[in-house]
């Protein structure tokens, strides 16, 4: 019987990230169910990285990806960030006030002109606008190479990677867990829970009670742009402040989407025309695009713990048994910084001094993370952003 020093669960961004910072140190086994690794939810994102996304934790992980994306940029000899701002806009007083007291406070978002916002986005109507923010620093990113780069790095690093190999059983031994794959099982000092929308199902599998987390259905449309309509391909990512839409250039069409947040059990969605159907019309009420037909559209998982927040650690009750989840709408954003944190938090060491200065009071130590995100029955809801 195979034994390894950790077993990573999960083939999405979150398990090759954090197997490929783990195998630096030690022997690592990644098994993903699917025949394919990213698949699910790694594979269906909007490809963006936004500074000052999220809650504060996420808004750290961002600030700390960025050196971090260089530095792989170095390794892989090309980038996986390109420019392009985020453009957010409001066109109603709920959405200014959300503008106004969540997004044009952050140190990374400039209040705009009404003129100044329809310049850069000319599609806009200039009716109805009132009141837009920039974020310069934002960038198009590139899943699939950052996916790639780390799945090379991990081999590289002497690292296992086994597809078609669902995990069935999780049992404790006198020294750590096995795992049940099928017909067969391996041993593992370690266990990382990095499985995305199944990671409570994983949890219930080895015993432990769940987190509460759970996945939130989002749509995108890569919407035909009408003859004529004024869309340049290096226009920004356009968000409305409400989070109602969002949209941004793809090639010559226009990706589109109605920021839907519908619970899901954990599987391979499919969109729903209704949703499709409400993206463009969302976006057609604020621009003069006339869209009318997609070319394709897709849905995704995106899974939260239920405060929002990253989950990064373990649980005292389960040793050798981690987490790495929970990371909602933000998971290709702050996976440099997510990934090397969460490996440190594994191994029982202080998290990289970069990572540590960035997260200042949200979660710096070994389990920290994770031990403030237990959610805490009858606890008041957190906020969205
Ligand atoms: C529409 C949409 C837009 C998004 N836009 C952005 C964005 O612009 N920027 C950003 O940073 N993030 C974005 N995200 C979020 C980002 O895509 C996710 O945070 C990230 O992909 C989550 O990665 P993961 O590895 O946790 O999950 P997944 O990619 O879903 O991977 C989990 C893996 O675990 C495997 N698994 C499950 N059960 C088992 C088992 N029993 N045994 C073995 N393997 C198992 C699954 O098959 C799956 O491959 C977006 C998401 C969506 C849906």
């Amino acid at each position: 019987m195979l034994t390894y020093g950790t077993v990573v669960v999960g083939g999405g961004i979150a398990g090759v990230s954090v197997a490929a910072e783990l195998a630096r140190e030690g022997d690592v086994l990644l098994v993903e169910a699917e025949a394919e690794l990213a698949r699910h939810t790694t594979g269906r994102s909007a490809a963006s990285y936004i500074p000052g996304h999220g809650d504060a934790p996420a808004r750290a992980l961002v600030a700390a990806s960025r050196a971090r994306f260089d530095a792989l940029a170095e390794e892989a000899g090309h980038a996986f960030l390109r420019p392009r701002p985020v453009l957010h806009v409001a066109h109603d007083a709920d959405e200014e006030r959300v503008l106004r007291e969540e997004v044009l406070p952050l140190d990374t978002v400039d209040e705009l002109t009404v003129g100044e916002a329809l310049a850069y986005w000319p599609a806009l109507r200039p009716e109805g606008l009132r009141a837009a923010g920039l974020v310069p620093d934002a960038q198009d990113a590139d899943p699939i190479g950052l996916h790639q780069h780390f799945r090379r790095a991990l081999r590289a690093r002497g690292g296992e990677i086994r597809t078609g190999t669902p995990v069935t059983v999780l049992t404790t031994t006198s020294t750590g867990w096995r795992v049940g794959l099928g017909d067969e099982h391996v041993d593992a000092d370690l266990v990382v829970l990095a499985a995305g929308a199944w990671t409570d199902r994983l949890l219930a599998l080895a015993g432990a009670v769940p987190l509460g987390l759970h996945p939130l259905r989002r749509t995108i449309a890569i919407a035909r742009v009408p003859d004529g309509a004024p869309v340049r391909r290096d226009d920004p990512f356009v968000v409305s402040a409400g989070e109602r839409w969002y949209a941004k250039p793809e090639g010559e069409h226009l990706l589109v989407s109605p920021s839907e947040e519908t619970p899901a059990d954990p599987g391979d969605p499919r969109p729903d025309e209704l949703d499709v159907a409400t993206a463009l019309e969302r976006v057609n009420a604020v621009t003069t695009l006339g869209l009318r037909s997609v070319v394709t559209s897709w849905t995704g998982l995106r899974t939260f713990a239920p405060d929002r927040s990253l989950v990064v650690g373990d649980r005292p009750e389960h040793p050798g048994l981690h987490l790495f989840a929970g990371q909602g709408g933000s998971g290709i954003e702050t996976a440099p910084a997510a990934a090397a944190l969460a490996a440190a938090v594994i191994r029982g060491q202080d998290p990289p001094t970069d990572v540590a200065v960035a997260l200042g009071d949200h979660g710096v130590g070994v389990g920290a993370v994770l031990a403030r995100r237990l959610p805490s029955p009858g606890g008041p809801a957190a906020p969205r952003r």
